[in-house]
């Protein structure tokens, strides 16, 4: 399994940066997860958008969805790729992402798509994935946290989420585990993003073979928060960024 980093910026872009987007690719099958800001752009320096086979969504706040329109453009009125792209998203959500464009476009991107609603802590299947859900813990919306297993390699992505025994559910002995980061040590830390520290104890508790930081707050120093989670995790940690690619092994 290869992961492939789209877009790492928390919240809003940096200049020449994306929000959330991965591209997670295994037996040649592409999934693109979280569809954030300047990520479908950046997919195009990996794959054709007729290639993309499946797409899943953690939550549904907008720096993590909004590509999905111009994927909708492309794929439908560009006529690019196949109709009924699989996508995948927490419950509730298909009508609110419908609601943005038109009545006529919301009946053909139902074509363009083929929505499925996942319930936080339910599990589906795409391509090559077995993908086990978790409730993450993000202002009582419905947000998903992922355990995605391929041939026994598995990939761990909490997309948002505050401290939560649900991230250990998710991330326990994961070969790979990528998660948010939003904050640094601070006295008013808040209950639905992580600092890096939680972050790395979660990755610690979880015995996790490699942490992955994303989702950074864009003004704080990256190396800052690698800093503040390394004095809790003592396996390799990588910053996520844009381009950056992993092998995702046993
Ligand atoms: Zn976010
Ligand atoms: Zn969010």
């Amino acid at each position: 399994m290869k992961l492939i980093v789209l877009g790492a910026s928390g919240t809003w872009p940096n200049p020449g940066s994306a929000t959330s987007g991965y591209l997670v690719q295994h037996d040649g099958f592409n999934l693109w997860v979280d569809a954030g800001t300047g990520t479908l752009a950046n997919l195009q320096r990996h794959i054709d958008l007729a290639d993309i086979h499946g797409i899943v969504i953690s939550h549904e706040h907008p720096d993590h969805f909004v590509d999905l329109y111009p994927c909708f453009y492309a794929r439908h009125y560009g006529e690019i790729g196949t109709p009924d792209l699989p996508v995948f998203v927490p419950t509730d959500f298909t009508q609110k992402l419908a609601d943005v464009v038109s009545v006529d476009s919301q009946v053909v991107m139902r074509r363009a798509f083929a929505f499925t609603e996942v319930a936080p802590g339910e599990s589906f299947e795409v391509g090559p994935f077995r993908v086990k859900t978790e409730p993450m813990a993000h202002l009582g919306i419905p947000a998903l946290g992922f355990r995605m297993n391929a041939d026994g390699a598995v990939f761990a992505y909490t997309g948002d989420t505050g401290p939560t025994h649900r991230i250990g559910e998710i991330a326990r002995d994961a070969n790979l585990f990528l998660t948010e980061a939003t904050w640094q040590d601070r006295d008013d830390l808040l209950p639905f993003h992580l600092s890096s520290r939680q972050a790395a104890i979660q990755a610690r508790e979880a015995g996790v073979g490699r942490l992955v930081l994303t989702h950074i707050w864009p003004t704080l120093d990256k190396e800052v928060s690698r800093g503040q989670a390394a004095e809790e995790y003592i396996g390799p940690i990588d910053l996520a960024t844009e381009g950056a690619s992993f092998e995702v092994a046993e």
